[in-house]
Formats: structure tokens, sequence, C-alpha cells
């Protein structure tokens, strides 16, 4: 076992979104450094590092300059490329490793490690030309989903294929690009498992919590979800086994979706802190942020524990297109926080914010940040 990285050392993050300054915020809370690399500047992250450098990931020399300066590298967004992450593993660790980014910055290879694990997946196959394409879709069946497998996020890169009519326009929307097609499913709703291991094979998790999303984009989580105990454990279980399988350290995220005969099936993961987790900023003893943080420095992680149930509710850019939204409404209910991640530009579908509330119970914590954002319309 290696010796802890400990306050006041460096913690490198590659990326500089809300993630890595909420990881941020924890990490300077525990008397930590942070020092963010990416190819922007005046970033979400870099507004509270200490250090923020500006760089592609192409740049190994640069990359290589960075890591030599860090005590310790994560991330915080999962397609920085792997040469990127080698350049850096050659100074300093890298928390979740190169080899679990490579499996995850791809569907295919994710959905295949899922699958050849015995993990429940939908059906999927591999797309490559129309010919496969045609040939999937009947095996298949309709409705499926076309996703390109590398670089896709919160829906892009998708389409739905209904009718044989929508298969030679999908294939021609993935620009040459590998694919993945599922099988479409019918589900009930969609669910995540948020949870952290440690550096010797602790884990921790917060439960089950409900994400509901609007456009592809996740709009809506609360938490506890409202899951039978069986599924509760179920995916946990499912949770902690993918975590020890990839023997990861950090904060990961098992997305699914719940059929509406109860069956379990992965959606996806995500290598790091996720949107689904953020209610536990302010709701739980430790959050996503501080667990990622201890995992990557070899510290035990935090308890997890709610002090309440809780919701979140994300705030994207067309909360502005009536001009600047009422603040001073949305925090009329004193049980409502507000995350502002410091973009400066509030386009249609971005990330500018989110939304917390913790109630007595998660429905009624779901009508506080649903009415939140709503007053943010009010006039002022
Ligand atoms: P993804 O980027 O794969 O997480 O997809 C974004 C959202 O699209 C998911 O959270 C679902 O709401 C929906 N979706 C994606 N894949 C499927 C599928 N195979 N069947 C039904 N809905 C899907």
């Amino acid at each position: 076992m290696k010796e802890p990285t400990l306050p006041n050392s460096t913690i490198g993050v590659f990326g500089s979104g809300q993630l890595g300054r909420m990881f941020a915020i924890e990490a300077r809370k525990l008397g930590y450094r942070v020092h963010t690399y990416s190819p922007d500047s005046d970033t979400p992250t870099g507004q509270v590092a200490d250090i923020e450098t500006q760089g592609s990931y192409d740049d190994l020399y640069e990359v290589r300059v960075f890591a030599q300066s860090v005590d310790v590298v994560t991330f915080e967004f999962e397609n920085v490329p792997s040469a990127a992450v080698d350049a850096a593993a050659e100074f300093v660790d890298v928390f979740p490793s190169g080899n679990i980014l490579h499996i995850t910055q791809n569907r295919l290879r994710e959905k295949t490690f899922l699958a050849s694990n015995g993990f429940p997946v939908t059906p999927f196959r591999h797309i490559t030309t129309l010919d496969e394409l045609t040939a999937g879709v009947a095996e298949l069946g309709t409705p499926c989903v076309l996703k390109t497998a590398g670089f896709g996020y919160d829906g892009k890169g998708q389409s739905k294929i209904r009718s044989i009519d929508d298969i030679a326009p999908a294939f021609d929307l993935l620009g040459g690009h590998d694919a993945v097609l599922e099988a479409f499913v019918d589900f009930e709703k969609e669910v995540s498992v948020v949870c952290a291991r440690d550096q010797r094979g602790n884990f921790a998790h917060y439960g089950v919590i409900e994400n509901e999303h609007a456009n592809h984009i996740l709009d809506v989580s609360f938490a506890p979800a409202v899951v039978d105990a069986a599924t509760f454990n179920e995916a946990i279980e499912i949770a902690r086994s993918i975590a020890d399988t990839l023997d990861y350290v950090g904060t990961l995220c098992v997305e699914f979706f719940l059929t509406r005969d109860g069956q379990l099936l992965v959606n996806e993961l995500a290598p790091r802190p996720h949107n689904s987790g953020h209610l536990t900023f302010d709701a739980c003893v430790t959050s996503q942020f501080e667990q990622q943080l201890r995992a990557v420095c070899g510290l035990p992680l935090g308890l997890t524990e709610f002090y309440r149930p809780a919701a979140m509710a994300n705030l994207l850019g067309d909360v502005w297109q009536d001009g600047e939204p009422n603040w001073a409404s949305a925090l009329m209910d004193p049980a409502v926080k507000l995350h502002l991640y410091g973009k400066g530009e509030p386009r249609r579908g971005r990330k500018m914010g989110h939304i917390t509330a913790v109630s007595r119970d998660a429905a009624s914590a779901v009508r506080s940040v649903r009415g939140a954002r709503e007053a943010l319309k009010s006039a002022g």
C-alpha cells in the first residue's frame, strides 16, 4: 500500500467543467491544491483551482509538464485521449486508471466489457457498414437506437430507428464513424448508482437515485429512488461488482434502465462523479466529489449517509432565454440551494447550474426544485 497523498499536495485534473469545479471546491476544503488542464481558459474548474493550464490534450509535451507539477492526476471528463493519460502516468498515478478510461470512452468497448463479464445490458450489435445496420435492425427489431461508439454524451450522436426507412438516414448521420445498435428499452424508469471504491478495494454507495431525462439530457434526479428492496440490492450489487471487476479507484456512476418487468439493464458507466450525484453535495455527509478526492489520494472513503431525502434539477441555458433568471424568487424556499458553474454563455441545452433541495421525502424535494426552477422565470 502506497503512502497517501496528503493535504497541501496538488491534485491534477484533466478537464475543466462543472464536475471539476465541484471536485476542486471539495479538494480545497480539505486543504489540497488543484491544477486543472484543458483546452479552455476561465473555466468552471479553473475559476476555483489554484492553477489553470490551457493546453491541448494532444500536446504531450505540455501534458508531461503538467503531470510533473502535480502529485496525482484524476479527470472530470472521460474523453481525454488515452495518449494524454499514458503520458501523465509516466510521472504520477492516474485514477481511475487509463485502462478504465479506455473502456468507458467507447460504447462498444464498454458494452462488450459489461456483456462479457455477465452484466445485464440491452442486446447490441457493432455497426460499421450499411449492410451490418440493415441486418442488425432485422435482428433486434424496431424501434432500436443507433449510437456512435465514441465520444457521445447526453444523446449526442444518437438516432432512433423506427422503421426500415430510417436506416439509411441514420447510417449517413454517423459520418463514417463506428457505431453500436441497441435494442430499444421500454423502460419504466431510469436509475443510477453513484458509488466509490478506494485503493484498498473498499466500496461505498449512495443507494439508488432516480433520474428523469428531457431531450436525452438529465433533467431531475431524486433520492431515494422509488424501487423495491430486491431492485435496490441488485443495483448496488451490480455496481459493486463492476467496480471490483475494473479494480476501480474513484467515484463511479452506473446508469440503469429499469424495465417494466422489473429487470435492471446497465445503460452506461461514467468513470467520474455524475450529474445524478450532484445532490450528494448538499444532502450527504460526504459528497461524490469528496469521495473521488479521498479515493485518488489513498484516504479512506467517507460516510455516504443522506441527511434527508433530496432532489436536483438541472439549469440549462434555456432558463436564460428571457434574460437574467429571478434568483431571489427561486431562493424563497429556504430548502433550495443554488449552484452555478461560472459559465459565460447560456446556450440552449448547455448545463449552466443546478438546484438542489432536501425535504421530508423525495417527492416534496422534487416539488421544491421544480418550483424553484419555475420561479426563475417569474418577473423580478
Ligand atoms: P445515453 O447517452 O446512451 O445515456 O442516452 C441518453 C438517454 O437516451 C438515456 O438516458 C435514455 O433516456 C435514452 N436512451 C438511450 N438508449 C436507449 C435505449 N436503448 N432504449 C431506450 N432509451 C434509450
